[in-house]
Order: structure tokens, then C-alpha cells, then sequence
């Protein structure tokens, strides 16, 4: 990135020349993600009930931790979405790998609406799929089941290196069943008390938490920052720290998109930072990217920090 740039901007969306539009579009229920979402329920819920176990629970809070740190916030988000660190590709690949056992979307998927909801939020205006500002029940109905079809929607462009990766490709075509090895190790180790739990149990809780934590992260929390122009701002939220890895930090990722370090102030616990500076010291991360004063823009306003 250039010092002093007027804007962020997402090179894989705002070429110039492009036309798109992120206020008009219709939010329709997908099926796919709802027999997904239902067939993990029945799993998680009635399944996990019948068949619990103090070794099933203590799976699920493992196994739920390590997808989430390494898979979904260090892997799929720092590394896979931000290029916010380097590191070795098979690191790269079993870190997305983890992040697509989460079980919201393949790594493409995952990019692409991260993207679109990225590059939404910082028009002037969006709709309010984008921005979350309907009703909470609404829109965990409209962002755990439903999809958009928008009247203009941009093009993301993903670089050659990830867009033409064999395994990212096949990653993405079979995303729903990369849990099945996994599945099957379960059931081997423990039966299916163990698929109920490390499998069913474990994506319920890993979506409805990345709903609500998104929810949050838009509506209310404190701010250190305002991009200025954009519809949508990013919020903290203090107290999930340690659940969300440090991805709770979002109003320090709106302003900073590109830093691998989302915990910037002090006191701000950034459990996926702390484990990126520990593979640095084993010499397997390098390269971590964090703000700098050539980072500062015009569009970013700091604002008076509440005690
Ligand atoms: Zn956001
Ligand atoms: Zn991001």
C-alpha cells in the first residue's frame, strides 16, 4: 500500500471503471444452506443431547478452539482473505483446510463474501444485509439461512495464486465434505457421540457464533477509529476476546484491513496474534503485518477513547 492513500481499497474489487451497486438487491432463502445448516442442527442438537459425554464435550471445546484459531481466524482470514502474514504453503493449506471445517463456505467462498460484505459496508450506502441493521432475529434468519441477489454486483477478481490452486479448487468444490474424514476418525475414536459433538454440535455453535459476533461487531461496541464515508463502521467487543480468537477487535480490522495483529491497543487480548508470534519464533510465520504512520489516511479519523 502507498503512504497516505485517500481510501482503503480491495484491489480483487475497486478497479477503475467498475460499476456496482451495493444498496439494491433481494435476500432469498437457500435451500442449500439451510438442508446444510438443518442436517448439522439435528446433529448438534437432538443427536448431541442422546449421546452426551463428559470426553464428546471436552472434543467439541478442542476441536471447536483449534478450528477457530488456526482454521477460521489465522488460516482463512489473516493469511487466506488478507495476505496479512507469510508462511510456508502447507501451512497455508492445512490452516484453510481447518478454516473450511467451520463449515460456513469453502475458502472462495469464504473470500468472496467477506469481500463483498467488506466493500459493501464502505460505499456511503448499503443494504441491510450488508450492514446488519435489521432486527436480530431477522438477521440471523437472513445471515445463517438466506443469500443476495444483487441488481449490481461486483466483480471480485481472486489472484492467480489462490483463484488457480488445484487444491483450493477441489477445497472448494467438496468444502461440505471435508468433515467426513473427520467424521469418520470420530466415530472410530468415540463413537457417535464424537460425530454429534466434534462434528454437529461444533459447526451450530461455530455459525450462530459467527453471526452474532458479526451482529455485534456492527451495531454497538466501542470505536477507536471512523472511516469516514462508509455506511457501515466496526465495532469491539471487549468481553470475546478469548472466544473469538482476538477477531472481536473489528473496529481496529475496518480500519486496518491488512494487519495480521487485531488487538492494537493495549489491553486488547489477541489470541491469534499471540499464536502467530510464537510460529514466528519456531520460524514458520514471517513477515507479520501491522500498522504503521504510512497506513494512516485520509479517510481514517481517530476518535476520543472512552475510559
Ligand atoms: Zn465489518
Ligand atoms: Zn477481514
Amino acid at each position: 500500500m502507498t503512504a497516505h492513500n485517500h481510501q482503503y481499497t480491495n484491489p480483487r474489487i475497486d478497479r477503475p471503471g467498475a460499476v456496482a451497486d451495493a444498496l439494491n438487491g433481494e435476500v432469498y432463502l437457500d435451500i442449500k444452506k439451510l438442508l446444510w445448516l438443518g442436517a448439522m442442527s439435528l446433529l448438534g442438537t437432538v443427536g448431541a443431547i442422546l449421546t452426551i459425554s463428559l470426553e464428546a464435550v471436552l472434543l467439541f471445546v478442542l476441536f471447536t478452539g483449534i478450528t477457530l484459531c488456526f482454521g477460521h481466524s489465522l488460516g482463512m482470514h489473516r493469511r487466506f482473505i488478507h495476505r496479512a502474514y507469510d508462511c510456508p504453503k502447507w501451512l497455508e493449506i492445512l490452516w484453510v483446510h481447518l478454516g473450511t471445517l467451520v463449515g460456513i463456505a469453502g475458502p472462495f467462498g469464504m473470500l468472496r463474501t467477506h469481500d463483498l460484505r467488506d466493500w459493501a459496508q464502505r460505499q456511503t450506502e448499503c443494504h441491510d444485509y450488508f450492514s446488519h441493521s435489521q432486527a436480530w432475529y431477522k438477521d440471523a434468519y437472513w445471515q445463517l439461512l438466506c443469500s443476495i441477489n444483487m441488481q449490481q454486483r461486483p466483480d471480485i477478481v481472486m489472484e492467480p495464486v489462490i483463484a488457480n490452486d488445484p487444491v483450493y479448487q477441489w477445497m472448494e468444490k467438496t468444502w461440505m465434505w471435508q468433515q467426513l474424514p473427520w467424521a469418520l476418525a470420530f466415530y472410530w475414536l468415540g463413537g457417535w457421540g464424537f460425530v454429534c459433538w466434534g462434528i454437529g454440535a461444533r459447526i451450530v455453535v461455530s455459525n450462530v457464533g459467527h453471526w452474532l459476533i458479526g451482529y455485534f461487531a456492527h451495531n454497538n461496541g466501542h470505536r477507536s477509529w471512523h472511516v469516514e464515508g462508509a455506511a457501515v463502521q466496526g465495532h469491539n467487543i471487549k468481553w470475546t476476546s478469548l472466544l473469538t480468537m482476538g477477531e472481536c477487535w473489528h473496529n481496529n480490522h475496518h480500519a486496518f484491513p491488512f494487519s495480521a495483529k487485531l488487538g492494537l491497543e493495549p489491553g486488547q487480548w489477541d489470541l491469534g496474534w499471540w499464536v502467530l508470534v510464537v510460529f514466528e519464533k519456531l520460524g514458520l510465520v514471517k513477515n507479520l503485518r501491522v500498522p504503521t504512520r504510512e497506513d494512516q489516511r485520509e479517510e481514517l479519523k481517530r476518535l476520543v477513547i472512552a475510559p
